[in-house]
């Protein structure tokens, strides 16, 4: 079967955003699984594209409100020299300690939240997808969005792509994907499924099918 690889499922009820007939897809997947270049492809043919991880870097570029709470709470050995924050140092604290994630999330999850749904009205693409790579673990959004698409992946490939692009070692990619949702609790999610066990030219195939698809729910409203 052709399109076999994309389908649907009926997981997830199917919510608008009041006052706007543009669909609004919620993308996820595990790390390295795919999602920014899947993004980077849905753009080339026109996607709109809001990308939380990318709001979370700006909320907290020196001289933000988030940067000055975040050195409040956890001190300023979590900036470097220079100001800015240091990433892999938070990253490390609140993977070991719940507690911080919480205070972290707490700090961060409502801006980026004020920034996503402005930065979705404000988008004038027929469709938007809004990349949010933690959906299965914290079940954000869920009003916002018509649609959710998880991007899928070889758990080996993804630990493979993950170790060429970042330099993590093998152990240390699997150990956030265990602390990351099951790749069951994230399919259980989806209204559409890209599987990125291919290469771009498959990808690609799968990103212009469901772009078509979206446009063509944008077109009925
Ligand atoms: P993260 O969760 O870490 O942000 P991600 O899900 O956004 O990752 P990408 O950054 O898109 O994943 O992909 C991870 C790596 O795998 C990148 O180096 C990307 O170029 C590569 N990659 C993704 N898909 C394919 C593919 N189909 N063929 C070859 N390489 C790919």
């Amino acid at each position: 079967m052709a399109d076999a690889r994309i389908s649907d499922s009926a997981g997830v009820a199917s919510k608008r955003l009041p006052g706007s007939a543009r669909p609004v897809v919620g993308v996820t997947g595990g790390i390295g699984s795919g999602k920014s270049t899947v993004a980077g492809l849905f753009q080339e043919l026109g996607a709109g594209i809001v990308d939380t991880d990318a709001i979370a870097r700006e909320l907290t570029l020196p001289g933000q409100p988030a940067l000055r709470r975040i050195a409040e709470r956890f001190g300023t050995e979590y900036l470097d020299t220079d100001g800015t924050l240091n990433r892999a140092k938070l990253r490390r604290l609140v993977f070991v300690e719940p507690g911080a994630r919480n205070d972290l999330e707490a700090i961060l999850h409502p801006l980026i939240g004020d920034q996503v749904r402005k930065r979705v009205q404000a988008c004038d693409a027929p469709y938007v997808l809004v990349l949010i790579p933690l959906l299965a673990e914290t079940g954000a959004y869920r009003d916002l969005l018509r649609r959710v698409l998880v991007v899928d992946c070889d758990e080996q490939l993804q630990v493979q792509r993950t170790m060429e692009r970042s330099g993590l070692s093998a152990d240390e990619v699997r150990a956030i994907m265990a602390a990351q949702a099951s790749r069951s609790a994230r399919l259980a999610l989806a209204d559409d499924i890209i599987v990125n066990d291919g290469g771009l030219a498959e990808l690609n195939r799968q990103v212009a099918i469901l772009d078509a698809r979206y446009r063509e729910l944008a077109s009925v409203g």
